[in-house]
């Protein structure tokens, strides 16, 4: 029968049935739960661990005894009971978007979902008052265009759950081996630079994931980002997806990145493939589905997806991919990029595609927002815009839609909210993870000292261009210390007989256009000396080379 098909026709045939074939084999009998529960491929993937001769982690191990989304009922119980889940059962809870976070706050933060970050005024509002409800009365704005509330008591985690479902923001999957808030361009269809509009896509994968229970039994966490193009950088590649917008002829395609996790020094790396808008969904399906059987299962340090594209190299994966999927994907050696984004694109007031129409970047410093501001911007987005907000990777976010003759009027009341609209090139990218006040694993107070080190460096001098500082509190790299232009990892210093909170030292890094892992300079440096160290730096560019990029001189 092949031999009624051309060559090509009959490849994509081979394709399609190693497909079937993949697809059959994680839904045998041998992937089948006990006790008659349906297939579940996470099952067949743990499986072929055992099976391989290895001891599968305890996460394994509680994941395979009871799956994390059947514990719904237990969070309930705790709930009532007013207690918070301890080892495994807190990580269990991170399936429905809880996270128990003491010792250091004896409470739960929840980490919401908003696709692409695009967020409606009555969604922003509902927020603001869940926060204030069942929460501290703030959020923190997050390095994936999400939102976080905090200081949730045991008795009320539940409740903050279901209330968000009500505003229609589903938290599952939030945190442990899921997959995270999907990150994009958050200028997506009022951006004149862009070469596609995400957001549909962006909706689709969003709710891809949310109803495909395989997907939530993953080895490990796992990021996804698109960059439609446009002015504000959503460092895609450093997502273990990243989609980049190009174009290929007459068309727009994704180069298509894997792998990429800073936290580990480095960067997805580019598979030579494109993907076509309409396949983003089912070609996520699939990498994640090539993930989730052979992914490692018995050593957590191994278990993203940077470590089996290391293990097996790229044609191998690729090959997976395609037989899961189906059909090959597209190989593209040449194509044309989108324009750069610009460096705190995120910031000011600029024209949109829609004549007339403007958005404003809000700076929220080291990314916390009041309850009560969150309230105000959503009513700024009413009265002003379209009543829609979007949140950034850089911890601040956006008010789209505003006639240009209401902008002024606008950015009074921004700034009444006690917001900005802009700010120095050294505050611009000043970005900071939640560090010791809210995490048990970090080093140094990160929010607090990145607030100091720019009062200190803003009264101390101006410079020609705009950089990034990224504060982390430890080697998870919440905040990417290892993309800014200065990056800081919190460390324990020792000061006679104390030890202080301090930072590892690095300069040099950048992600999309400028990508380039910071390499250490100078490590161990006490929290107070950090201002006068970063001055001299700052100093010598200014001096030396100021029309040069910050990562050009170091
Ligand atoms: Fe906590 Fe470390 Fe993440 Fe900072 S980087 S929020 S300290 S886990």
């Amino acid at each position: 029968m092949m031999g009624d098909f051309t060559p090509e026709q009959q490849n994509y045939l081979k394709g399609f049935m190693a497909g079937v074939e993949a697809r059959r084999g994680s839904l045998s009998p041998a992937g089948a739960g006990e006790g008659g529960t349906p297939p579940d491929a996470m099952r067949a993937a743990q499986d072929a661990a055992i099976a391989a001769g290895g001891k599968l982690t305890p996460e394994e191990k509680m994941k395979r005894e009871k799956h994390p989304l059947d514990r719904w009922e237990e969070v309930e119980a705790r709930a009532r009971a007013g207690e918070f889940p301890h080892g495994l059962e807190n990580l269990a809870t991170r399936w429905h978007g809880l996270f128990y976070v003491g010792p250091t706050q004896d409470s739960f933060m929840c980490r919401l979902r908003i696709p692409g970050g695009i967020l409606s005024s009555h969604q922003a509002s509902g927020v603001a008052a869940i926060s204030e409800e069942c929460g501290g009365g703030y959020v923190d704005a997050t390095t994936r265009n999400n939102l976080q509330i905090r200081e949730i008591p045991a008795g009320k985690g539940v409740e903050l759950v279901e209330r968000l479902a009500d505003l229609g923001i589903i938290p599952k999957g939030t945190g442990a081996d899921n997959i995270r808030n999907i990150t994009a361009s958050p200028t997506a269809g009022i951006d004149p630079n862009e070469l596609i509009d995400t957001r549909a896509i962006v909706r689709n994968l969003h709710h891809h994931i949310l109803n495909t229970r395989d997907l939530f039994g993953l080895p490990r966490k796992f990021n996804i980002s698109l960059d439609g193009g446009g002015r504000v950088a959503v460092v895609e590649d450093t997502n273990d997806i990243a989609f980049t917008a190009i174009r290929v002829g007459e068309e727009v395609l994704f180069r298509l990145g894997l792998g990429g996790i800073t936290g580990h020094r480095d960067f997805a790396r580019q598979s030579g493939r494109a993907v076509a808008p309409e396949d983003v969904v089912r070609v996520c399906d699939a990498i994640l589905r090539a993930f989730l059987a052979h992914g490692d299962r018995t050593d957590r340090r191994k278990a993203r997806l940077k470590y089996l594209l290391d293990a097996w190299g790229l044609p191998r994966f690729i090959e997976t991919v395609e037989a899961q999927l189906g059909f090959p994907l597209r190989e593209v050696d040449s194509f044309e990029p989108a324009p750069p984004p610009e460096k705190h694109g995120h910031l000011g007031v600029h024209d949109q595609r829609q004549p007339g129409l403007q958005y404003v970047g809000v700076v929220v410093p080291v990314g916390r927002i009041t309850a009560g501001q969150l309230r105000a911007l959503a009513r700024i987005a009413d009265v002003y815009g379209s009543g829609t907000l979007r949140l950034t990777v850089w911890q601040n976010l956006l008010i789209s839609d505003i006639p240009r003759e209401r902008m002024v009027e606008a950015c009074r009341e921004i700034q009444a909210a006690g917001l900005g609209t802009s700010a120095s090139h050294l505050r611009g990218g000043l970005v900071a993870c939640t560090g010791a006040a809210g995490c048990k694993f970090a080093a140094a107070h990160t929010k607090q000292h990145a607030a100091d080190l720019a009062d200190y460096l803003d009264a101390r001098i101006a410079v020609t261009r705009p950089i990034n500082i990224h504060l982390t509190g430890c080697h998870n790299s919440c905040a990417q210390h290892y993309i800014g232009d200065i990056g800081l990892i919190g460390a324990k210093v020792e000061r006679g007989e104390e030890e202080v909170e301090g930072y590892d030292l690095h300069v040099g890094g950048g992600a999309g256009v400028e990508q380039r892992i910071g390499r250490l300079i100078r490590p161990k440096v006490a929290h107070d000396q950090l201002g006068p160290l970063v001055l001299n730096l700052l100093r010598a560019w200014q001096a030396e080379a100021p029309e040069s990029s910050f990562q050009d001189f170091t």
